[in-house]
This record gives structure tokens, C-alpha cells and sequence, in this order.
């Protein structure tokens, strides 16, 4: 019988960081794999994050940025966005692992009794564990490549457990597996100088808890020559052309390009003993980097959302934007609008130059009256609207008050007591007292109804879409809504829960109970965001 844990020809990159945190070892990582796929390989990329929640769905967002949701109703970590954007292939629960599940598996087979008689500890149970997790996606996926990121900065008491894993994987696999150590060469402006010394430091962090770097990848804001390469392989036992600089780019989706001109994926794959076949041309990746260099003209969105104030929030739901907006041959030019600053008296003020107005996800009644005024500024001004999760509700909310004059009308989230639930909580979460992982999660069908601006984004009637929400559009307020002019034009084929709301009359108004954003690729812009984006040009000021 064959071995389901056998990792028969599945290479490992590990990509740890060091020095500090923010270095962008989610898009090195994204960018190597992109590289890797474009030569054919069959590459994925896995997250493991060292804190203790079992996932980052229970996190405000101002502590991780975004929570991203994949097809399979995994609530992951932001970088899986950056992976699916830039390989266009879906992830999945196997590519986000934390500590918290890794102890809450360890802690649940010990209570069952898979480790009878024995002492359980960090080593051998934690790190097995963490092994298992990591080689689960080369076995039961059959990766050429897994490509796994280490959450953290090398030298943290948290992420420990996980370098202790790579360690054990590199003796046991040999030149199955490589690690990928990216730190930063800080400039010193006053003496003119960048300083190798935080690199070395870190290498020899690593090197005391018994990793040696394979490759270094170096992130700096000038360009590092060949004796400061030369120093950092001498000082660090790696060879001088495994030492890559990542230089500061405007754009994150300059850096495969940047990667491929250092050769960062000759050295993985000359390291990992792979062909390295003919080098990519990429040349839909650089259509779209030149139509993003080259736009001359500016589109103005607002976003509205109460987490303004740290854009990860908002990741995906920007990249998508930037995405429609290239494809489009416009800048994004995206304004923040906390909403709770708006007010009836300012609103004109705060609205007035955007082209169009997206209001955002969200949970919790906080800055809820800001985003009701900024839905009614854009239904009135006949300003394209685009409403996503809390942001149609908003919208449902709106118009209930507004046009079926229900001035009480609210979501059962907001006000538990309301008589007009016009957004309610679903029937299957009545019961649900736990919080993490229980909202409807992952990708459902949703049925578009033709002639409407959905139908036209899409030219299809069955699509996917993923979703995070507890509250749903009140089916039994359909008809009042439906015939004071906003319809719904998508629901769920099985449940007729309503996913799309729009208003036909309006220049573009569109609110969706999903969440898009997720699935806009570089190369597969989102067609909502497209026909949003483009309604907005055609409002040019
Ligand atoms: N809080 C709302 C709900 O749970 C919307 C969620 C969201 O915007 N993701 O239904």
C-alpha cells in the first residue's frame, strides 16, 4: 500500500524572515511561486502564523488587517489573498495553519488517547505536528512546490517551534527543501552607508537554533553591489549569487519581474536539483504592469468603512479596485473615508469630488450612520454605488427607511429589538453561541437574474461567490422593496436567500451579500468591480 504521508518528489522553500517584521515575505514568497508556475511547475504557498487564535476570523481587523476568505470557507490570513492574486489559483484551509490549531489538533488527539502512556510535548508532538500540517500539502495536494512562510521575524519566542520544524524537514528531506532568509539592508542616510550587520545578526539567530540559510533575500531602498553581496555571502555561508536584492518597488506587482531579473527562481530551482527549463516571458504579468505604469488618467472612489485608518483592513477590496482600474487604463486614486466622521452637514463636503462610492464590510453598529448617509448621498446623486456584505445591508436599510418610509427599519445586528428587521439573522444561525469559524463561509452558488448590471458584469447565470456574514435580506420585505424600484437580481438557488440588490433606475447602484473582492486576480479582474470601475470613469467631474 502506498504511503499517504510519503512526500514522494515534493520540494519545500521555507521563507523565514529576519531583522523586522514588514518586509514583505508574503509577496516574496507569491512572487517566487508566480516565477515557478510560469515554468510550468506545479507550485502553492502556505501560511503558518504563530499566535494562538485557531484562526484570524476572531481578530479585529486593525490587529491582522483583513481576514481573507477562501473557496473551502477557511477564515486565513491576508497573505493568501497576495497568493491567490498573483497565481490565480485557489487556496484552501491546508494553506493557513496557526499555533492555535496546531495545539487545539495536538490537544484533541491526547484526549483521545493517540498518545497513551507518553509525556506530551512542544518536541516531538507540537513539531510533528507543524510537519504534518506543512508536508500534507505535498502528499495529499501533489505539489511540485510548497512554498511555506513563516509568520513572525526570527528571534521570537513564538515562532521558535516552527524554525525547530524546518530544521528537522531540512535534515530529512536534504536537497528536498531550502530555506529563504529575507532581512533588510538599512540605509543610513546621515554617513550615506547600508549596513549589513542586522542581516548577519539574523542569519546567526537562525544559525544558533540550527538553520542555515540556502538564499538570502535582501529588502533595501538602494541598490546593493557586488562587494556588499560578496561581504553578506562571506559573513553568512551562503554563495554570493544566492544573495537577492529586493529593492523597493511603487507596486507589488513589480516584484515577480524584479525576482526574475535577480534569478531568485534559477537559484530555488538549481538549489532544489529541478530543471530550470526556459525563463517565462510573463507577458500578460508585464501587459498588465505597463497598463498600470502608463495610465494617464485618474479614477476617484470613496471607500467608506469604519477601519480606515490601517489600509490592510481593506486589502483585497483595494487590489480589486486597482485591478479594475488598470484593466480600465485609469489610476486608482482611492479615498479613505472613515465613516464615522459623516454627518448630515458635512457629507457634501466629504462625497462630493468621488466618482463613485463603495461602502465596505463590516460588523458591529459602530460608524453605521455614516455609511446610511453615504449610501443615500450616492442613490440620490445618482453616483455609481457599490455596497459589499454590511455595505449592501446598508443599502437594504437605507431604502427601507428612505423610500418604504420604515424609519425604524434596521438589521437585527444593529438593533435587536427592531420592529423592521429588513436584514435579519439567518435561520441556521439562531442557535450558534460560538463565534469562531460559525458565520455561512466559502464560495455558494448564486443565480443572476438576466438584465440587470450584475448580469451584464458577469454574461452568465450561475456563479460562485464566497461569503462571511451571520445576517441576511429579509425575504418577507421582497415584494415592498421590489416594487419601490430596488430589486433583487441574484439569490441562492437552493436557500432563495437574496445575494444581490439593485436599483435599475440608478446609473449603477449594486450591493452583493458576498464578498468579490476576493476573487479579483491580476490576470482575472473581478467583472464587478470592472463594471463598477467603469460606470465611475463615465461619471468623470
Ligand atoms: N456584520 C454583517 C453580517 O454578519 C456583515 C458582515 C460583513 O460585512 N462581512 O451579516
Amino acid at each position: 500500500m502506498k504511503n499517504q504521508n510519503a512526500v514522494p518528489d515534493t520540494r519545500y522553500v521555507f521563507v523565514t524572515g529576519g531583522v523586522t517584521s514588514s518586509l514583505g515575505k508574503g509577496i516574496i514568497s507569491a512572487s517566487l511561486a508566480k516565477l515557478l508556475q510560469s515554468r510550468g511547475y506545479r507550485v502553492t504557498i502556505q501560511k503558518l502564523d504563530p499566535y494562538l487564535n485557531v484562526d484570524p476570523g476572531t481578530l479585529n481587523p486593525y490587529e491582522h488587517g483583513e481576514c481573507y476568505v477562501t473557496e473551502d470557507g477557511a477564515e486565513t490570513d491576508l497573505d493568501l489573498g497576495h497568493y491567490e492574486r498573483f497565481l490565480n489559483v485557489p487556496t484552501s484551509q491546508a494553506n493557513n495553519v496557526t499555533t492555535g490549531r496546531i495545539y487545539q489538533n495536538v490537544i484533541n488527539k491526547e484526549r483521545r488517547g493517540d498518545y497513551l502512556g507518553k509525556t506530551v510535548q512542544i518536541i516531538p508532538h507540537i513539531t510533528d505536528e507543524i510537519k504534518r500540517n506543512i508536508k500534507l500539502l505535498g502528499s495529499k495536494h501533489r505539489f511540485d512546490v510548497v512554498i511555506t512562510e513563516i509568520g513572525g521575524t526570527v528571534g521570537d519566542i513564538e515562532s521558535l517551534p516552527y524554525i525547530e520544524a524546518v530544521r528537522q524537514l531540512k535534515w530529512e528531506l536534504g536537497s528536498r527543501a531550502i530555506v529563504i532568509h529575507l532581512t533588510l539592508v538599512p540605509y543610513l542616510a546621515a554617513s550615506g552607508e547600508l549596513k549589513t550587520k542586522p542581516t548577519q545578526h539574523s542569519v546567526k539567530a537562525l544559525l544558533e537554533i540550527g538553520v542555515q540559510p540556502d538564499i538570502l533575500v535582501l529588502r533595501t531602498e538602494k541598490d546593493l553591489n557586488s562587494e556588499i553581496r560578496k561581504k553578506v555571502a562571506l559573513f553568512c555561508n551562503v554563495d554570493s549569487k544566492a544573495v537577492i536584492q529586493s529593492i523597493d518597488v511603487k507596486s507589488i506587482y513589480e516584484v515577480p519581474v524584479k525576482m526574475q531579473e535577480e534569478g531568485l527562481d534559477e537559484i530555488v530551482l538549481e538549489k532544489l536539483h529541478l530543471p530550470i527549463n526556459q525563463k517565462p516571458e510573463l507577458k500578460e504579468w508585464k501587459g498588465f504592469l505597463s497598463k498600470l505604469k502608463n495610465a494617464k488618467k485618474t479614477v476617484k472612489i470613496g471607500l467608506v468603512g469604519k477601519y480606515v485608518e490601517l489600509t490592510d483592513s481593506y486589502k483585497s477590496i483595494i487590489e480589486a479596485l486597482i485591478h479594475a482600474a488598470t484593466y480600465h487604463d485609469h489610476k486608482l486614486d482611492i479615498r479613505l473615508i472613515q465613516s464615522e466622521t459623516i454627518t448630515e452637514e458635512n457629507i457634501n463636503e466629504k462625497l462630493m469630488d468621488l466618482q463613485g462610492i463603495l461602502v465596505a464590510p463590516g460588523f458591529g453598529h459602530r460608524g453605521i450612520e455614516g455609511k446610511l448617509l453615504a449610501v443615500r448621498y450616492a442613490r440620490e446623486k445618482n453616483v455609481p454605488f457599490f455596497g459589499v456584505c454590511l455595505g449592501m445591508q446598508c443599502a437594504v436599510i437605507e431604502f427601507a427607511r428612505d423610500v418604504l418610509k420604515l424609519d425604524k427599519a434596521n438589521s437585527r445586528e444593529m438593533d435587536h429589538t427592531t420592529p423592521e428587521p429588513v436584514i435579519d439573522l439567518m435561520e441556521d444561525q439562531k442557535n450558534i453561541t460560538d463565534k469562531g469559524g460559525t458565520m455561512r463561509l466559502g464560495a455558494y452558488d448564486c443565480r443572476v437574474k438576466k438584465d440587470s448590471f450584475v448580469y451584464k458584469a458577469y454574461q452568465t447565470e450561475l456563479v460562485k461567490e464566497r461569503h462571511r456574514h451571520r445576517y441576511e435580506f429579509n425575504n418577507e420585505y421582497l415584494k415592498a422593496f421590489e416594487s419601490a424600484g430596488m430589486k433583487a437580481t441574484g439569490y441562492n438557488p437552493e436557500t432563495n436567500l437574496v445575494e444581490i440588490i439593485e436599483i435599475p433606475k440608478h446609473k449603477w447602484f449594486v450591493g452583493v451579500q458576498f464578498h468579490p473582492e476576493y476573487s479579483s486576480t491580476v490576470l482575472k479582474p473581478h467583472p464587478l468591480f470592472m463594471e463598477f470601475v467603469k460606470a465611475s470613469i463615465g461619471q468623470e467631474k
